[in-house]
C-alpha cells in the first residue's frame, strides 16, 4: 500500500513535499518521494490523502480510557476536590459501564489520531477495548492502599491480573505493566513489596508522581486535604502517616520504586533539580500532560529541566475525567504555549519540538523507539493521515506549525496501526461507535449522581 500526501514527516529526518510511505504488511517498507515512489512500485495499491500530513501516530503517555464517560462530569474543581469528586462517583457504575466507557476511550484515541496508549486500568477493561480496538498499548494494572494489612493480598491480585491480562492480549501490541497510584494512595510498604515483587524485571511501572501541591504537602509536611479529606474517604483515616520532611519523588526513591527498569512518573509538576537528578539517575521517563495539569490547578512541569537533564518525556492526555477531550493537537498546542507564555524568549519552544514529544520521544520514554514513534523502514506501520487544507489551515508554510497551531482532532483523515487502517475519512473499521451513543447517555445519567 502506498499513501501520499502533500507533506511527509518522518519526524526524525526533514519532512518531504510531495512525499510517500510504502507500507507492506505490518511495517514501514520505504518513505520517499510521491514521483520516485509510484516509478518503483507502479502496482502497489494507492490511497492519495492530498493536501495533508503523513506522520507517525500519537503516543498518549498517560491515559484512563475506561473515564471516558466522565469528561465533563466535574469540570470545575481543583485536583483534591476533583480526585474525590471522582473516586465518591466511581461507584455509581456497574461492571458493564466500564467496559463500554473505555471502549468509547478507545473510539476517542482513534479518532485523535492516537495510536499508542500508555494506560493506567483498575478495571482492566481497557485491555479488551485496545485490543478489540486494534490500538497499541502499554496497560498498567492500578493498584493502591495505605492499609497494612492490605498489601499483600492487594499486590497479589494485581499480579495476578497482570497474568491472565497478558493471555487475553496480542503481544505484538499490547504489554501490561502496573502502576501503583501515587505516593498519596500507596503505603509506603506497597511501594517496597512491589519493588520487591518487580525486581530486576524489565516491566513497564508508572505512577502519578509530585502532580499537585496537595501532594507535595501531603508527603513532605504530613498536613493536606489529600491528608484528611481524601484519607478519610478513602476509609483509610485511621492509618497513621507522619511527616516525611521529603519531596514526593524522593520519598517514592527511598521505596526502591524508582530504582525499577521501566518507569514513567505522570506529571512532575512539583520537582526540583536534585528531585530531576534522582529521576535522570535512576533513568525515570516522564510523563506531561498540560492540560490536566493546568485545567486543575496543578501547576506547569518544568519541561526546560527536563531538557537539560535529558530525561526522556513525551506527552500525555491524562484522562477523559480531567481534560474533557483527548485530542493530542489540544495537548501539544497547550503545551507549547503554556510554556511559551512562562518562558519567554528564552527557551523558546518551536511546533517542531511538540510534534517530537508526541511521537518519537513519547516512543523513548516508552522504550518502544525501536518500533514506533518515527517514519523509517523496519518500523511498525503506525502513521495518521492529518488534513491541511481546511479554511483556517491555508495557506500552509510549515507543516510543522500548521498541525500545532490549527489541528484539531476532526482533521485526522486516516489512522493505523501495525498496517491496518482502524479509522478512514469518517468511517471506523475495528469499532462501532453509534451503539454507544445510547449507552453514553444512560452512564452520564448514572455518573452526575
Ligand atoms: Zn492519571
Amino acid at each position: 500500500m502506498l499513501l501520499l500526501a502533500r507533506y511527509v514527516l518522518p519526524v526524525n529526518a526533514p519532512h518531504i513535499e510531495d512525499g510517500a510511505v510504502l507500507v507492506r504488511d505490518r511495517e514501514i517498507v520505504e518513505v520517499g518521494a510521491r514521483a520516485d515512489l509510484l516509478r518503483a512500485y507502479p502496482d502497489e495499491k494507492v490511497i492519495d490523502y492530498g493536501l495533508a500530513a503523513l506522520m507517525p501516530g500519537f503516543i498518549d503517555l498517560h491515559t484512563h480510557l475506561e473515564y471516558a464517560v466522565f469528561r465533563g462530569v466535574v469540570d470545575d474543581l481543583p485536583y483534591t476536590r476533583w480526585k474525590m469528586e471522582v473516586q465518591r462517583r466511581e461507584a455509581l457504575l456497574g461492571d458493564q459501564d466500564w467496559v463500554d466507557s473505555a471502549a468509547l476511550g478507545a473510539v476517542e484515541a482513534i479518532r485523535s489520531g492516537i495510536t499508542t496508549v500508555a494506560d493506567i486500568t483498575s478495571s482492566g477493561t481497557s485491555v479488551a477495548a485496545v485490543q478489540s480496538a486494534g490500538l497499541r498499548g502499554v496497560l498498567y494494572r492500578e493498584l493502591s492502599t495505605m492499609d497494612t494489612s492490605a498489601i499483600d493480598s492487594v499486590l497479589s491480585s494485581a499480579l495476578s491480573d497482570m497474568a491472565s491480562w497478558e493471555k487475553q492480549a496480542d503481544p505484538s501490541r499490547i504489554t501490561i505493566g502496573i502502576s501503583p497510584h501515587g505516593p498519596y494512595t500507596c503505603h509506603p510498604w506497597l511501594f517496597k513489596a512491589l519493588a520487591d515483587a518487580v525486581g530486576t524485571a524489565d516491566t513497564h511501572v508508572a505512577l502519578h508522581l509530585a502532580g499537585s501541591r496537595d501532594e507535595y504537602d501531603f508527603v513532605k509536611y504530613g498536613s493536606s486535604p489529600l491528608g484528611q479529606d481524601f484519607r478519610t474517604q478513602s476509609g483509610w483515616a485511621d492509618e497513621v502517616w507522619m511527616p516525611t520532611g521529603v519531596s514526593p519523588v524522593r520519598y517514592v526513591y527511598q521505596w526502591g520504586v524508582l530504582d525499577l527498569p521501566n518507569v514513567m512518573g505522570v506529571h512532575c509538576v512539583h520537582v526540583d533539580p536534585d528531585d530531576i537528578d534522582v529521576l535522570k539517575a535512576c533513568d525515570v521517563a516522564v510523563a506531561y500532560c498540560p492540560r490536566c495539569n493546568a485545567k486543575l490547578g496543578m501547576g506547569i512541569a518544568p519541561i526546560g529541566d527536563f531538557q537539560t537533564h535529558e530525561l526522556r518525556f513525551g506527552l500525555g492526555t491524562d484522562s477523559p475525567a480531567s481534560t474533557s477531550t483527548i485530542d493530542f493537537f489540544e495537548e501539544m498546542r497547550v503545551g507549547l504555549l503554556i510554556q511559551r507564555g512562562i518562558r519567554g524568549e528564552r527557551g523558546f519552544y518551536s511546533a517542531k519540538t511538540f510534534v517530537r514529544l508526541a511521537t518519537i520521544e513519547g516512543a523513548r520514554a516508552l522504550k518502544l523507539d525501536h518500533l514506533i514513534g518515527s517514519l523509517e523502514p523496519g518500523k511498525r506501520a503506525d502513521i495518521i493521515a492529518v488534513d491541511l487544507s481546511q479554511s483556517y489551515q491555508t495557506p500552509t508554510q510549515d507543516p510543522y506549525g500548521a498541525l500545532v497551531h490549527t489541528c484539531h482532532q476532526e482533521d485526522v483523515l486516516m489512522t493505523m496501526v501495525d498496517g491496518r487502517i482502524l479509522f478512514d475519512r469518517g468511517t471506523f473499521h475495528t469499532v462501532d461507535p453509534e451503539p454507544m451513543r445510547a449507552r453514553v447517555e444512560e452512564m452520564r445519567l448514572k455518573v452526575r449522581g
